[in-house]
């Protein structure tokens, strides 16, 4: 008796919905996006709410503007009655998690949040690990302390930093990881932690293992995104110069929306599984240069360490792309290649966007963007 009196208000914690049986729960189609104002969380809001879900995200109290991505959204939002709400939160702090997870009651969590730059994570190990591992037990623990663990179905962005240095190519869900950076090795902990909590507390949860995935909202500082601006910015005479590092790293680079659509698949399942999603082809970082310079009809002459002299071919009208060691990494992930041959089996999902088409949106979106001095954060 007294250990069911002790246990039992912790548990029924913010289920204010325990009425509804679980179809009627879920009939509500309520989400809950950590990461919203992310490039991902941007498309799955919009993704979702064509779909006729409630969305609820969650947002960093920041000094500076950070909803650049979802404004246009949140604007709607009053003229239309838009369900769309924000809530401050963040994922190192358990309190406002639960909180939140309690107010929202969702059908669906996705934990998009994250300090995703694996450069990045290797200054900031230790807050990577807080944010990107232990977030995410936090947040499943705060499904679980509101009660709701058999009514939330939860999806976590885990990634192909994961197979870091690959054992198997093409890699797919079976294929052993060996994670390259404080990033992937939290990455790593989120991957089990949501195994452990399927198979512990028998919780639908899901990680989709999806290999990079780009769009004119990347954020600046990943490579492609990085080299659509310039081309953008040369294009428009406001540079001169494209600094990288690591040329020959290879990626198989997707488009984020069609990413999206494969997370929300993932959670519409009869059994939740993990996922690969990729597009089964890979490129290197020289050869996305290559393309994205050819949209405006550029050619390149690579300079710095391992390739040509400094100033060679400088007056031939070529675009100058020069190798800085500054953005070589402790540890490199050379090679990234997905089968992403059981989610189109099991899920029937496939990318729409190819290599070609995915780096003309960008540099188009880039050069307008500039012009109008309206770009993606
Ligand atoms: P972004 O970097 O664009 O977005 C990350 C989001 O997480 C932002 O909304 C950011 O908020 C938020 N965030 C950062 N720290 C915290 C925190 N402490 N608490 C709460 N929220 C936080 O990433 P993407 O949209 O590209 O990626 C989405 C997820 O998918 C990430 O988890 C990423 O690691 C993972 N992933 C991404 C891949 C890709 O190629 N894009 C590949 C595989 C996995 P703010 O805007 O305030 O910074
Ligand atoms: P990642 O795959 O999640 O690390 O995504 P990034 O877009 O950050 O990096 C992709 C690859 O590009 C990595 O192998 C990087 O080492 C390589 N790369 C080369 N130059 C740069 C650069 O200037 N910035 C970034 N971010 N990556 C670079």
């Amino acid at each position: 008796i007294m250990s069911e009196a002790v246990l039992a208000p912790v548990k029924l914690l913010g289920n204010h919905m325990s009425h509804l049986s679980l179809e009627e729960y879920r009939a509500r189609k309520v989400a809950l996006i950590t990461g919203v104002t992310g490039q991902d969380g941007s498309y799955l809001t919009e993704f979702l709410l064509d779909k006729g879900y409630e969305v609820h995200g969650i947002i960093r109290r920041s000094s500076s503007f950070n909803t650049g991505r979802i404004e246009h959204i949140y604007k709607d939002r009053h003229d239309q009655g838009v369900k769309f709400f924000l809530h401050h939160g963040d994922l190192t702090d358990s309190t406002c998690l639960v909180h939140i997870v309690s107010q929202v009651q969702p059908t669906e969590i996705y934990n998009l949040g994250a300090q995703s730059h694996v450069k990045v994570s290797f200054d900031m190990s230790e807050y990577t690990g807080d944010v990107d591992a232990l977030g995410t037990l936090r947040l499943l623990d705060a499904i679980r302390t509101c009660g709701l663990q058999d009514r939330v179905r939860f999806y976590q962005a885990s990634t192909s930093e994961l197979y870091g240095k690959v054992a198997e190519t093409p890699q797919k869900e079976t294929t052993p990881f060996y994670p390259r950076s404080p990033y992937g090795v939290a990455k790593l902990y989120g991957y089990w932690i949501v195994v452990n909590y399927r198979e512990s507390y028998d919780m639908y949860a899901c990680n989709g293992i999806l290999f990079n995935h780009e769009s004119p909202r990347r954020g600046r500082t990943f490579v492609t995104r990085k080299i659509t601006r310039a081309v953008a910015d040369i294009h428009l005479g406001r540079q001169e110069c494209l600094y990288l590092g690591n040329i020959d790293a290879k990626r198989d680079w997707g488009h984020a929306r069609d990413y999206i659509e494969g997370m929300w698949m993932m959670l519409q399942q009869d059994q939740p599984e993990d996922f690969v999603l990729a597009t089964g082809e890979t490129h290197t970082v020289r050869s996305f240069v290559e393309k994205a310079f050819g949209v405006t009809g550029r050619k390149i002459v690579w300079e710095g360490e391992g390739v040509n002299e400094v100033g060679k071919d400088a007056e031939s009208g070529k675009v100058r792309v020069r190798i800085d060691p500054k953005y070589f990494r402790p540890a490199e992930v050379e090679l990234l290649l997905g089968d992403p041959a059981k989610a189109k089996e099991k899920m029937g999902w496939e990318r729409k966007v190819n290599f070609d088409e995915l780096v003309t949106e960008m540099v188009v979106a880039d050069i307008e963007g500039s012009l109008k001095n309206d770009t993606y954060n």
